[in-house]
């Protein structure tokens, strides 16, 4: 068993563990996965000191594996996340979260005319390039919306 006291937050047998997130998006991925609606026990750390990233935050979720389509929703907010499963306190699998080519539902249109926006229609968007700088292009109105004006729908 492979043990890292560096981690800071206490291990968990089963379940699923969200690493390298950068410090300031703790709190969009937990709209984002909508935690705050979790039945199981979540533990998470902020600001934690990380030679790779200065500092980082991470969140273990007891019991749940995530989906990979809602995994890779994180990627908006966290390019170089990478995500845990543990089994019996081991690392089981471990996934580099990827920009999906869709993305449904939580994230809003930078088109304040949008029907979205209006008539609270569920946002769709394509993603139209990926990377650092990614393009959301809704599919009601073609608006693009880019990084800076990302916002999460709660
Ligand atoms: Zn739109």
């Amino acid at each position: 068993m492979k043990h890292d006291k560096k981690l800071e937050v206490t291990a968990i047998e089963n379940g699923t563990v969200i690493d390298h997130i950068p410090a300031g998006s703790l709190f969009k991925i937990i709209d984002i996965l909508r935690l705050d609606r979790e039945t199981h026990r979540i533990t998470f750390g902020n600001n934690l000191e990380s030679k790779r990233m200065g500092s980082k935050a991470i969140i273990k979720i007891n019991d749940r594996f995530c989906r990979h389509e809602e995994i890779n929703r994180i990627a908006l907010v966290a390019p170089h996340a990478v995500v845990n499963s543990i089994e019996n306190y081991e690392v089981r699998s471990k996934q580099q979260v990827e920009v999906p080519d869709h993305i449904e539902g939580f994230a809003r249109c930078a088109n304040p005319k949008c029907v979205t926006n209006i008539e609270g229609v569920e946002t769709a968007f394509a993603v139209v390039k990926k990377g650092d700088g990614y393009a959301l292009r809704c599919k009601y109105c073609e608006k693009v919306t880019y990084p800076e004006q990302l916002e999460i729908i709660k």
